[in-house]
């Protein structure tokens, strides 16, 4: 269990709801308080039969001694501001769900550090092409990785708080660089969203075939069902990590696009063999 015991969450989405939703089912001991931008947002977040939501930024994180941003990364900078605003107390520890760690950490995290509030990132590896409250999953992240970025360096006891929090919700935490996480999620998530909308695109150029369609066009594309205006942000946030493995799959569908035009059997065999490896070894790894 964490050591954690007024949680505020602020952004009542898929991301924040799922936490909260979360920590309610695992921990009765844990207040947990979440923070919406409008009325209508609480009002929306009640109706689904949570209670402990407010629009008052001050009153959501009074006495909170672990304060969540769950909002987009663009808002991030402008929330943390407000919280040195309503006088969040510096014992308070900040983290954020962001799916790009550079960012956050030169925004909001360096608004905090300058207000003597520790901040240290999190990027929950789970999530779905759903958003909102209304989609929200107590057990969303259960067996989750959850990536940690350390770029003020706080000591590592802060660290291991964290790391035990996430890991309360079931998630298994791993710490690296804010760059790191940029490059890797690069590959590993956000290139995949971006081959998701191509296959989305070019598959479904007729829209009505996908009736006739099997698994492999809804798994392939799933991905690209996710919240345009969220992805947009995430893509051009992390631009610089992006464009390399972009450029790798051009030359990747380069070489398929000779291979199968030229007839190559063997060599297209074994694109497809090392494929198929790595692949296994992914499902494996699960
Ligand atoms: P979501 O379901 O759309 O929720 C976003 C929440 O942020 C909503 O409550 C929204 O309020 C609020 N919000 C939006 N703009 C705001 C602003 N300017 N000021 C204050 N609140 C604002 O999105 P989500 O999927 O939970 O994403 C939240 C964070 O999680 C993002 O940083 C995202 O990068 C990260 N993340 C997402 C996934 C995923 O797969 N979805 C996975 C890992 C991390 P309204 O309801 O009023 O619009």
């Amino acid at each position: 269990m964490s050591d954690f015991k007024r949680i505020a969450i602020l952004g009542p989405g898929l991301l924040g709801g799922s936490i909260a939703l979360g920590l309610k089912r695992r921990d009765r001991e844990v207040e947990v308080v979440m923070w919406g931008r409008s009325p209508e947002r609480v009002a929306a977040v009640q109706a689904c039969g949570f209670d402990h939501v407010t629009a008052d930024l001050g009153l959501a994180v009074k006495g909170a001694d672990l304060v969540i941003l769950a909002v987009p990364v663009g808002a991030m900078e402008d929330l943390a501001a407000r919280l040195v605003k309503e006088g969040l107390d510096p014992e308070a520890f900040v983290t954020d769900v962001g799916s790009v760690k550079t960012l956050p950490h030169r925004s909001a995290g360096r608004v905090l550090q300058q207000a003597g509030i520790r901040f240290i990132g999190s990027h929950p590896m789970a999530g779905s092409e759903q958003s909102g409250f209304e989609s929200a999953d107590p057990d969303l992240l259960v067996g989750a990785p959850c990536i940690l970025t350390n770029d003020h360096g706080l000591p590592d006891g802060e660290v291991n708080r964290l790391v035990a929090f996430w890991a309360s919700l079931g998630a298994r935490a791993a710490v690296m660089s804010a760059t790191e996480h940029d490059r890797l999620v690069a590959r590993i998530s956000h290139l995949p969203h971006v081959l998701a909308v191509v296959c989305a695109l070019v598959s479904l150029e007729q829209e009505e075939d996908g009736s006739l369609a099997g698994g492999g066009l809804r798994d392939t594309s799933r991905v690209a069902a996710g919240d345009p205006e969220m992805w947009t942000e995430i893509l051009l946030e992390n631009r610089e990590a992006v464009a390399g493995p972009l450029q790798a799959s051009i030359s990747m569908l380069q070489r398929l696009s000779e291979l199968i035009e030229d007839g190559s059997q063997q060599a297209l065999a074994t694109v497809l063999e090392d494929a198929q490896r790595r692949r296994n070894k992914l499902t494996a790894l699960k």
